[in-house]
């Protein structure tokens, strides 16, 4: 185990690099850093103000906004402008089924276990690229106004955030050419934002009630010795200021009686009532009544009657923060803080609201957009080893995963855990009774396994024979506080399982560890579009392997029309395979996979589901 302050600091970097925090939000994104006089601060990049909208368009030359101007797009051009993929990061198809119809732009539905996709014209990006691209903006505009290359960063997510989600941010950050030190909870960098945590000696219950635009999450921690554990947390996902600007664009609707149906298909328009919402709201903190008239609309509204539209809305997070509690097996009594984050909670209905139920003052001191970005960037500055007061942990200094199809590294452990700890995955097999798997066990931080360093390999055997796709084989790493690492796979059908030991830390120099950290950043983008390529065409690969053995087992049900042009689609997604263009590979994916989609639905097998289903191993 390596002290994170020795094995960072080093290296071609400059000892005196800024490391920014970034809050990479749903709807709102935004960076930080510790200024000269030590203190946090958000950036703002000349006239462009601090918060970046997360929102991506894609312009008919193929140009890229990002963030505010990118915003007008929603209306004019609503399918090339990306907004909420923070919602898609990490996600499968199956995960977001239920909400596809709130995305504007398209979301490819492959109806599998597959990380979702999203087509803009012809192109496919993944939610990890158009993140990378918000990050991208991010990291522009902080170079730009600290005039200085910013080449690393401490990312923030949602407490509830998984271990997918959290891999994806990552990768989001790498992909931007940023060297993420670590994924950070967003509730535990607002309490940093307010020195809660900084002091070891310390032990504290706190509440951290985070109201955004489109989703709300409450967290409970427990801070001891300077390690946040998060006991619960809960929300909605589909609740936020948004709601309450749709409370005040119905009420207007009403009110002026307006035709809802038509209204909407005036985009201007509509625009316009929701913009107006959206001020009035915010009016509200300083004033108790807007009143316009525009174009023989009334924009009439005040406040007691906004909060009355509110509170249905308000009182559901209220039952969140009840449900939290409870899960965390904890009376109100026993909460010492509590802090609010997101733009909404500047809602008074909604302060006034939380502090009832806590029975308390909530913490609103720091301007709650800000709060979390602020706490990211005293997170890197914990990291940088820039507080002596404070202890640092052991970590582990390299990420810690194994090999899956295509050669590629999937990290279990990611580098910066503190230890002990430990983490899963779920795998299956890539061909029909396959009945070994090999685990190959690698450390590192490159995506292809080749450049990282190989640590233990073994053949779980005895899997019992079974369609591609069936077996369930959870892979699980244990690193104890010794740094030995224990690798665990078991087939959870059969039972059948296997372990081995490993210490990662054996025959490796700190200056190894260091020069393969190096490596990683200089190659960071090249791994990334590689890891794309290789992901495509293993998706690709898979498809032609499960539409070839469909098609065999099942021609007497598919007409021979439907059969050779399903040839011909197979044949055209094989060329893309050998293309090396990744756009390419997945356009075909797409086009095989909407042609055979109703053979699968008319034939109700299950098979060809379930082969499609999870990551597999060679
Ligand atoms: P996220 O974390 O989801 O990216 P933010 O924390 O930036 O989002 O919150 C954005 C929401 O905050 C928007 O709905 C916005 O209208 C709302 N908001 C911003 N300022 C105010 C204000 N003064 N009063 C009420 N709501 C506000
Ligand atoms: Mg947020």
């Amino acid at each position: 185990m390596a002290k994170v302050s020795i094995n960072l600091a080093t290296g071609s970097i400059q000892k005196e690099e800024v490391i920014v925090g970034i809050d990479l939000g749903t709807t709102n994104s935004l960076v930080a850093f510790i200024n000269p006089d030590k203190n946090p601060q958000v950036i703002n990049d000349t006239g462009k103000g601090v918060l970046v909208p997360s929102i991506v368009h894609f312009g008919p030359a193929g140009e890229i906004t990002v963030g505010n101007e990118a915003k007008e797009f929603l209306v004019t051009d609503p399918q090339n402008t990306v907004f909420s993929v923070k919602r898609l990061l990490g996600r499968s198809y199956k995960d977001i089924e239920n909400y596809k119809d709130f995305f504007s732009y398209k979301v490819i539905d492959d109806d599998s276990e597959s990380l979702v996709k999203i087509k803009v014209g012809d192109k496919f990006y993944t939610p990890i690229e158009l993140s990378g691209l918000i990050l991208k903006e991010l990291k522009a505009r902080a170079e730009h106004a600290l005039k200085t290359p910013v080449n690393r960063a401490v990312i923030t997510v949602p407490a509830y955030f998984n271990d997918s989600q959290r891999q994806a941010t990552r990768d989001a950050g790498k992909l931007a050419g940023l060297d993420v030190l670590r994924i950070v909870n967003e509730p535990t960098a607002a309490s940093l934002a307010y020195g809660i945590g900084l002091n070891p000696e310390e032990t504290k219950t706190i509440a951290v009630y985070d109201l955004g635009g489109g989703t709300f999450d409450v967290s409970i921690l427990q801070i001891q010795n300077g390690i946040f554990e998060v006991l619960a947390t809960n929300g909605n996902t589909f609740l936020g200021g948004d709601d309450f600007d749709s409370a005040i664009v119905d009420y207007w609707i009403e009110k002026n009686q307006l035709n809802k149906s038509e209204l909407l298909a005036d985009h201007k328009l509509a625009q316009r009532l929701r913009l107006k919402a959206e001020e009035a709201k915010k009016a509200f903190a300083y004033q108790s009544m807007v009143n316009e008239k525009i174009d023989d609309i009334w924009y009439t509204i005040d406040r007691n009657t906004f909060e009355q539209l509110i509170l249905p809305k308000v009182q559901e997070t209220i039952t969140c923060c009840q449900n939290a509690l409870k899960d965390a097996k904890l009376d109100i009594s026993q909460i010492d803080e509590v802090i609010m984050v997101g733009g909404s909670t500047r809602t008074s209905l909604v302060k006034k609201m939380v502090a009832e139920f806590f029975g308390r003052p909530v913490h609103n001191e720091v301007n709650p957009d800000e709060v979390v970005a602020l706490g990211a960037a005293i997170q890197a500055d914990i990291l940088a080893g820039n507080r002596k007061d404070i202890l640092l942990l052991d970590v582990t200094p390299l990420s810690l995963g194994i090999e899956t199809m295509g050669g590629l590294m999937d990290v279990i452990i990611p580098r910066n855990s503190k230890v002990p700890t430990k983490a899963g995955r779920q795998y299956t097999t890539s061909i029909d009774g396959q009945v070994n798997m090999k685990i190959a066990i690698y450390q590192g931080e490159r995506d292809l396994i080749k450049e990282n360093r190989k640590l233990a390999e073994f053949d779980l055997k005895g899997i019992p024979s079974m369609p591609a796709g069936f077996p369930k084989v959870d892979i699980n790493f244990l690193l104890n506080a010794d740094g030995i690492l224990k690798i665990q796979a078991v087939e959870l059908r059969s039972g059948v399982k296997q372990e081995v030991e490993v210490k990662p830390t054996y025959g490796i120099t700190d200056d190894q560890v260091e020069q393969m950290l190096m490596d990683s950043i200089t190659h960071a983008k090249d791994d990334v579009s590689q890891r794309m390529l290789i992901e495509a065409r293993t998706e690709g690969e898979q498809m032609v392997y499960t539409v070839e053995r469909f098609l065999q087992k099942n021609s007497e049900f598919i007409s021979i029309a439907e059969i050779s042009e399903t040839a011909g689609y197979i044949q055209r997604l094989k060329e893309a395979l050998t293309s090396g263009n990744k756009d390419l590979i997945h356009k075909e994916i797409d086009t095989l996979n909407e042609f055979t989609r109703p053979f699968a639905e008319r034939l109700m097998d299950q098979a060809i589901n379930h082969a499609m289903k999870g990551k597999s191993i060679e």
